[in-house]
């Protein structure tokens, strides 16, 4: 799945249990940090062209971040770096693995290519998850759950006073939810 819907997805997991603005954003980069290993696009597009091309992407996307020694990483420093220590490295690992399982469901490359996820890494090869059904990356499944996560969003926001914005920037945030609070008015009192 694209990083947008990730990144909404694991906000709501962040939204399950009461919890203050830091720990909502640990367990929300928790839930897009698998795709870290997707940063390997840059180099291999800048490249493409030249004698060595580096195909850092096409080699350790959905293989470096996509995987239980990562997730160990990512649950652990979403511990020490935590307010609510534990409630956030527990969230912290749902979001992880929810990432992994969005991506199995339906992250399928144009070329047809199922980018299997080696859970057990770096332990072992042994495991690679894939799913017959998988659908692509394009798929209107996708489109159905990136628009059920933003109206999800929106509904938290007006009702809860705040949204995904307040990790980029309080302001926006602030204007975003009031924006939100005087369209829909009505159905608050
Ligand atoms: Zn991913």
């Amino acid at each position: 799945m694209n990083p947008v819907t990730h990144y909404l997805v694991s906000w709501g997991v962040a939204n399950l249990i009461p919890l203050g603005r830091r720990d909502r954003a640990i367990v929300t980069l928790a839930g897009v940090a698998p795709d870290l290993d997707g940063l390997g696009a840059i180099p291999e597009l800048l490249t493409r062209n030249s004698a060595q091309p580096l195909v850092w992407f096409s080699r350790y996307h959905h293989v470096l971040g996509h995987n239980v020694g990562f997730a160990l990483v990512v649950t652990g420093m979403s511990y020490l770096l935590g307010v609510r220590k534990w409630k956030t490295a527990a969230l912290a690992c749902v979001a992880f693995h929810l990432h992994l399982m969005c991506d199995v469901l339906g992250a399928r490359g144009p070329d047809g290519d199922q980018w299997p996820i080696p859970y057990l890494l770096p332990f072992s090869h042994a495991w690679q998850w894939t799913w017959s059904g998988q659908w692509p990356l394009n798929g209107w499944q996708n489109f159905a759950i990136t628009g059920g996560a933003l109206a999800l969003t929106f509904y938290l926001a007006w009702a809860r006073g705040y949204s995904p914005l307040e990790m980029i920037s309080h302001k926006a945030d602030e204007s975003f939810v009031a924006a939100l609070r005087k369209r829909f008015r009505s159905a608050q009192n």
